[in-house]
């Protein structure tokens, strides 16, 4: 992908210089020369990251940028403010107003180009995650709820202890977070302890110079800490640290002695983003969830069954062990809907479908691929294991009769099972299923509530 970007600046020779600088590193460039133009064209051409001059003629810097991130089209859009000559209060209202940065003239190329990349990953990310979530929404699966905002947990992350204590005093008061002070080492250990912080504040020198980059890159690698916000604050202009930070997946990076007031509003917008991602995530997975869970029994659907009993099969062909796979269907079970009603085979299913689950090892697999009809595949089973399961199965059904709704005694409710065992040599499974419904079909014709087990290969 081509990254696209605007820069937005009144005058003329500043966008070439910028562009020229850009259009090295092989971003497609268009330009903006007044606030109103850059609302449009942001608003039309969706650019990737938007470079934006502090003072334009018609409208404030700062104003633009507000602007852009109130318009639901631009919000998530990252914007890089320039400004001529370094001044606190306009780099504080910029950040408050939602830049990811300011730079000021003359600024590093090198620096404002490790922004560019690390802004244009991150966004692109983020993109693809919204994008995720939204299909998700598309297919009916509900989003994660905002809820109640918990206060983060901030790991601090320096070489001496007095200078953490120091950063977190300043932290203090300005956010409403939790900041621990960790070593190198107990931050490493908290991962596999699970508590795993929302946000690390990482020196750029540890024990050693350097060691907050290796530090970051082993955040970055790890599952528990890929998606995790990163500060580094580095010695003041350590610019090839900078460069490296950003280029390693730092989400910022800052310089000591920094305005506290400035590592607050980083840190906040670092936080919220999170945040917002984290719901995103979790809007997906709870759709990919319902994409293969049975939502009346909380089983398996068929679409997740066959791939995973393929990959069963697989695994014996490793292990060279035989499983089991059975298909089980209720007896009659059209009686109970014709005699109590839909709601009463609803509830027949859950109780069965229940109990199968009870009778069952973690390791095997329950789905429900039909009406009342399950599968379970065994992983690691020889055929008389299989067989004993399957007998407990049937009496755990047959034995006590189902409540219902609008029958006093309960109802009897029995089932017949399939067997076939899968035996590590290379067998399809539809093949293998097709053995177990053939079983299945000689236990009905053979008078229901019984198990028969399959021995002939196909
Ligand atoms: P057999 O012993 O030969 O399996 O007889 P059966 O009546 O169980 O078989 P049949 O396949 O004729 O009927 C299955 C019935 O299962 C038909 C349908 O009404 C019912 N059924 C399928 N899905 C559901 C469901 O989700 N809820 C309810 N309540 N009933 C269902
Ligand atoms: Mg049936
Ligand atoms: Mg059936």
């Amino acid at each position: 992908m081509v990254g696209r970007i605007l820069i937005a600046d009144d005058v003329a020779t500043n966008r070439i210089v910028l562009k020229v600088k850009l259009a090295s590193a092989f971003y497609d460039v268009i330009q903006a020369s007044s606030g109103q133009k850059t609302l449009e064209i942001a608003r039309k051409e969706r650019p990737d990251l938007i470079i934006l001059d502090v003072k334009m003629p018609d409208m404030d810097g700062v104003a633009i940028c507000e602007a852009l991130r109130n318009d639901p089209l631009t919000e998530h859009t990252p914007i890089i403010m320039i400004a001529s000559a370094h001044d606190s209060r306009s780099k504080l209202s910029a950040l408050r107003a939602g830049a990811d940065d300011i730079l000021f003239k003359p600024f590093d190329e090198l620096i404002l180009l490790a922004r560019v990349r690390s802004l244009m990953r991150a966004g692109g990310s983020a993109e693809e995650l919204r994008l995720r979530a939204s299909t998700c929404r598309d297919l009916g699966f509900a989003e994660a709820q905002a809820g109640f905002e918990m206060p983060s947990t901030i790991a601090l992350i320096t070489a001496q202890k007095d200078k953490a204590l120091r950063w977190r005093s300043l932290l203090q008061g300005k956010v409403r977070d939790r900041v621990n002070i960790l070593s190198r080492n107990e931050a490493l250990q908290s991962l596999s302890s699970g508590r795993v912080p929302d946000m690390f504040i990482i020196a750029g020198d540890l024990e050693m110079p350097d060691e907050g980059l290796r530090l970051l890159s082993e955040l970055k690698s790890r599952t528990e800490t890929r998606y995790m916000p990163v500060m580094m604050i580095l010695r003041e202009a350590s610019r090839t640290q900078a460069i490296a930070a950003l280029d390693m997946g730092a989400s910022d990076v800052m310089y000591d002695e920094f305005d506290p007031e400035e590592l607050a509003i980083r840190v906040r917008t670092q936080l919220k983003r999170k945040r917002q991602s984290d719901r995103l995530r979790e809007t997906v997975q709870d759709g990919l969830r319902m994409a293969v869970i049975d939502p009346l029994t909380g089983l398996y659907n068929r679409r997740y069954a066959i791939p995973h009993l393929a990959r069963i099969q697989g695994q014996a062909m490793k292990t060279k062990r035989s499983f089991a796979v059975m298909i089980l269907d209720l007896d009659r079970f059209k009686s109970v809907n014709d005699g109590f009603g839909h709601a009463a085979g609803d509830e027949v299913l859950t109780e069965v479908s229940r109990r199968i689950k009870a009778n069952l090892r973690e390791e095997d697999l329950v789905a429900r691929i039909g009406g009342e009809e399950f599968l379970i595949a065994m992983p690691d089973t020889p055929l008389n294991m299989a067989r004993g399961a399957a007998e407990r199965l049937r009496r755990a059904i047959e034995s006590k009769p189902i409540s219902v709704n609008g029958a006093a005694k309960g109802l009897n409710v029995t089932l017949s099972i399939g067997v076939a065992m899968g035996d590590g040599n290379s067998q399809n499974v539809n093949e293998l299923m097709g053995r177990a419904d053939r079983a299945l079909f000689s236990a009905k014709s053979d008078g229901r509530n019984q198990v028969t087990v399959s021995l002939t290969a196909a």
